[in-house]
């Protein structure tokens, strides 16, 4: 047990001492007019699984959820082309990527993730008493793999196509990590869908390997809190246990089920136009002089000067997009989602307006 000790803020508490380095998440999402912040699917919710939702009956909500969501678990081994008992699900990838570092890590060991990254990694290292090693990305926007392997990570965290550099990684890169880590690497796909490609095949020669998945991105599904993940099957156990019964509610499990079943259409349909609009979107911002990441994921990372300062102008114009400062290699960026077409109008306009003002004061 910790001795009560008093914060930054004189306030007492009785938290474990790593608590002191864990911030609320805030990523400064005040509600805006139109918000390009999440990389959510701002399509909507696929039908099917909206039909479930509304049409649940009541016992749905009255009784417990399975213990260990096997509907969910044979629709997600059909879609990733595995059998169920490689699959663990958890209330988000968030909680996968929580309950793995929990399951794989002793208090004190290594995370270690390439910066930039997804901004949870360190908080859920904190949060289980883990040491976070953060190891600058390579010029190219590949992972810097010697810099990562020399911190002997228990934890060994990649991301493709990273977020939020949008860069897809090279397939030595993660084969590599996988001979060469000494403990278990996650490989987190969220955007998967985005770049057409993944690398889940290589759980059939690594029991080291975790990769996971979520139902927010492409899905349409970040309120129902759907992630998973995928692994031999002895390792997906672990972090079921990590994890725990019931962590992911009825309703939820079941519409997520109903979406893999009988939304695939819609799915595809609506990855294939967020490619096409990434591209459209990209190309808008070249011809205006910026340089835009190559992005295989939901959004485009482009380089701005100022993106603090641009964002809150943008704010003021209505649309929220996310500022990145001082990333390394690349400098002030600004993250930016992809969806309708009407909305990245409604953007490039307020980015013109911005501008204009900013060159004219
Ligand atoms: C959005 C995101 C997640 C979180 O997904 P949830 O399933 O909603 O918890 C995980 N990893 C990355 C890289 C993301 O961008």
């Amino acid at each position: 047990m910790s001795t009560p000790r008093h914060d930054a803020q004189g306030r007492r508490s009785f938290a474990r001492t790593a608590y002191d380095a864990v911030p609320l998440y805030d990523p400064k999402r005040a509600p805006v007019e139109l918000d390009l912040t999440d990389n959510t699917n701002l399509w909507g919710m696929p039908p099917a699984a909206e039909r479930a939702w509304r049409d649940a009956p009541v016992s749905r909500i009255t009784r417990y959820p399975t213990l260990y969501a096997a509907e969910l678990k044979q629709a997600l081994a059909g879609y990733v082309g595995v059998s169920p008992d490689m699959i663990v699900t958890g209330c988000g990838s968030d909680d996968i990527l929580d309950s793995a570092m929990r399951a794989f890590g002793e208090p004190g060991d290594v995370v270690a993730g390439p910066e930039p990254s997804f901004a949870m990694i360190p908080i859920f290292a904190r949060m289980n008493a883990l040491t976070y090693a953060g190891c600058v990305e390579l010029p190219s926007h590949q992972p810097d793999l010697d810099a990562l392997l020399a911190t002997k990570p228990a934890l060994l965290y990649l991301c493709s196509p990273n977020n939020p550099t949008g860069t897809l990684l090279a397939r030595a890169t993660i084969e590599r990590a996988l001979r060469e880590a000494p403990g278990v690497v996650l490989l987190d796909e969220a955007y998967a869908e985005f770049a057409g490609v993944s690398a889940i095949d290589l759980v059939a020669h690594s029991d080291r390997l975790l990769v996971i998945r979520t139902m927010s991105k492409a899905f349409g599904l970040a309120g129902l809190r759907i992630g998973y993940a995928v692994g031999q099957p002895s390792l997906v156990m672990d972090v079921e246990k990590s994890r725990g019964p019931y962590k992911l509610n009825a309703m939820a499990e079941h519409a997520a089920a109903v979406a893999l079943q009988q939304d695939m259409p819609w799915v595809e349909e609506h990855v294939a136009l967020a490619v096409t609009l990434r591209e459209r979107l990209a190309d808008a911002l070249r011809a205006r002089g910026f340089a835009p990441l190559a992005s295989h994921a939901n959004f485009v990372c482009v380089p701005v000067p100022d993106c603090v300062d641009v964002g809150q102008a943008l704010r003021a114009h209505g649309v929220a997009v996310r500022p990145f400062p001082a990333l390394p290699h690349i400098g002030d960026t600004l993250r930016i989602s992809v969806g309708p077409w009407s909305m990245l109008e409604r953007f490039l306009a307020a980015f013109d307006d911005v501008m204009t003002a900013r060159r004219t004061t």
